[in-house]
């Protein structure tokens, strides 16, 4: 199945000079979103994780049923003021100025096998986050999922030495 035709690419969006990968063409597509989460499951079910950590907000959206299918259970990773209980926090560099993530502190156990799944990798920074996050609280990240990776950002190459699967590349 070619999931590359079920993104929509809509030019300077949200802002000029970004060409923004719609997924929602994918998501209402059921046959394309049944294969998208199987070809995840796929990757993953050998590394059997304890938990799926998804990014805010699309990271969500594949993560649950991602961490249904597998057996693990599905952790958030939220923008700052989002978490209710108490966080551990990352800052990272934005192009101007620096932004934030969250977790909840109690949300991973040491030793626990961890997997990342979001929609897309660009510049890298949302998962390398992340990954500090899981680090953080003592899990362990046993691979890395997206479904669209825009390889002229070069993002994989804050990923070295971790497991990492795109299904779509532009
Ligand atoms: P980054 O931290 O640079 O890897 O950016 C990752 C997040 O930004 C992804 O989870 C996407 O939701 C969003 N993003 C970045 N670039 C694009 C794009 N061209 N189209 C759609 N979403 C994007």
């Amino acid at each position: 199945m070619d999931l590359k035709e079920c993104i929509r690419l809509i030019p300077n969006y949200p802002k000029e000079g970004i060409l923004f990968k719609d997924i929602t063409p994918l998501l209402k597509n059921s046959d394309a979103l049944q294969y998208t989460i199987k070809q995840m499951v796929k990757f993953c079910e050998n590394k059997q994780p304890d938990i799926v950590v998804g990014p805010e907000s699309r990271g969500f959206i594949f993560g649950t049923p991602l961490a249904y299918e597998l057996g693990a259970g599905f952790v958030p990773v939220r923008k700052p003021g989002k978490l209710p209980a108490e966080v551990e926090r990352v800052e990272y560099e934005l192009e101007y100025g620096t932004d934030a993530l969250e977790i909840h502190k109690d949300s991973i156990m040491p030793g626990q096998k961890v997997v990342i799944c979001d929609d897309l990798l660009a510049t890298g920074g949302t998962v390398q986050s992340a990954i500090q996050l899981i680090e953080k609280l003592g899990g362990e990240v046993v691979g890395i999922c997206f479904l669209i990776e825009l390889t002229f950002l070069n993002g994989a190459d804050k990923l070295k030495g971790y497991d990492v699967q795109s299904l779509i590349k532009y």
